[in-house]
């Protein structure tokens, strides 16, 4: 009798979770998974952080925050966008929600009428359409393969543009790809962008930190547009604080503050305490960043030679996050035990049963010849996950 909203009914769940969700639940059946499927630091929360948050419950940070955020915090954030990307905030532009993701929905639900297009470059992470569909909008995706480093180029930026389109998502370093935009590759979406003044961009740049060729691009530094970027960025990533649920965005202020409504009739300020360990991510000593990022770049190098054993798979060399998005086409079509593996979710769902190992098919991610494998777990769990692998491939038909 009782119907979820149509709304609802048109979302998806997020696959990421899921997956790792049945990963956890066959562990509690004690059998040994490993967990290649959700996106998150192997590593714990750095001391001086966690440090700062025992200091924060003793010195009762127990109260609402405001809205946007602590404005410690939002200056902290200021200084971080002016010292690491040489970009110009001030605190009434950045508001603070719980995680990179909320504050992704919160500008979506911000801009977007019903039937706006959102541009959102193939292969993509799982919650982007979702959230589109939230907002009523409509993706519009740019489909790029392994052939061109999973990257999309201005002309076909330009074909893809329309009267409705009202914003484009770009993720760099991305999820699920591993890909980075050059700076030169930036400028170039610039440019197409620069002759569409009605176009926000939303620059998600979660995965900053977590980069194997040098300083981060943000399309942001680019003048002709800076007006309408909204950078998003967090410290889930860089700085091993998933669930403590700190993103943020550095937005016009016509959108910061209309966040800021929005936020404060859905969820109010982000968690105090959260907030202060945040600020202690930012102003206190960074090599933790750097540590992190010099053990991810060495496991890039392991699984990229692990994947490429494997034959039929085609791999691009991530150039940061924490991904392989290997072409699996080859296993595609097999079968096992007179179950065919029509596609990529099939063979994610084999492998987990099969091998033991928990990944995501790239379906979720608009690219359903591909498999995502996180590589944020020990350089023994890799190398024991794709020896399983691979045994579990040999049986396929
Ligand atoms: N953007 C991308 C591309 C991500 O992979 C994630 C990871 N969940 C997020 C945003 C959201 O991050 P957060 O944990 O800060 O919500
Ligand atoms: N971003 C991570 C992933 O893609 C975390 C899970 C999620 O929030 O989707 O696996």
């Amino acid at each position: 009798m009782f119907k979820v909203s149509e709304r609802l009914a048109a979302l998806s769940p997020s696959e990421t979770l899921a997956m790792s969700q049945k990963s956890n639940e066959l562990k509690a059946q004690g059998i040994d998974v490993i967990n290649l499927s959700v996106g998150e630091p192997d590593f714990n929360t750095p001391d001086h952080i966690k440090a700062a948050a025992k200091q924060a419950v003793d010195n009762n940070y127990s109260f609402y925050s405001p809205v946007p955020g602590f404005l410690e915090l939002r200056k902290a954030i200021c200084l971080k966008l002016k010292n690491e990307n040489n970009l110009d905030f001030t605190p009434d532009q950045i508001v603070c929600s719980n995680g990179a993701k909320q504050a992704i929905c919160n500008v979506l639900l911000t801009i977007l009428n019903k039937d706006d297009e959102v541009i959102i470059p193939a292969p993509y992470w799982v919650s982007y359409p979702e959230m589109v569909k939230l907002g009523e909008g409509k993706s519009v995706f740019i489909y790029s393969d392994i052939e061109n480093d999973f990257k999309i180029s201005p002309e076909q930026l330009e074909k893809a543009i329309t009267e409705k389109t009202k914003a484009i998502i770009l993720c760099s370093p991305s999820n699920p790809t591993g890909s980075v935009y050059s700076k030169e590759e930036l400028q170039g979406l610039a440019q197409v962008l620069a002759k569409h003044p009605q176009i926000i961009i939303l620059s998600d740049e979660i995965y900053e930190h977590i980069n194997y060729v040098g300083t981060h691009e943000s399309i942001a530094q680019f003048e002709e547009i800076r007006d309408r970027v909204v950078v998003i960025n967090g410290v889930s990533k860089g700085y091993a604080m998933t669930g403590w649920r700190i993103g943020w965005i550095a937005a016009p202020k016509w959108i910061a503050s209309a966040c800021g409504t929005l936020q404060g009739q859905y969820t109010s300020g982000a968690c105090s305490v959260a907030q202060k360990a945040a600020e202690a991510a930012y102003t206190g000593n960074q090599s933790c960043v750097e540590t992190m990022r010099a053990a991810f770049e060495r496991r890039r190098n392991l699984v990229v030679e692990l994947v490429r054993q494997i034959p039929g798979m085609k791999v691009s060399v991530p150039q940061g996050a924490f991904y392989v998005f290997p072409d699996c086409s080859a296993y595609l079509g097999k079968s096992f035990n007179g179950k065919v593996i029509e596609n990529s979710a099939d063979l994610a769902m084999f492998l987990l049963e099969t091998a033991h190992v928990a990944s995501v098919g790239g379906v979720a991610f608009g690219a359903p010849h591909c498999i995502r494998f996180s590589y944020a777990t020990s350089e023994d769990n890799l190398k024991k996950a794709f020896e399983r692998i691979q045994q579990a491939l040999n049986k396929l038909q």
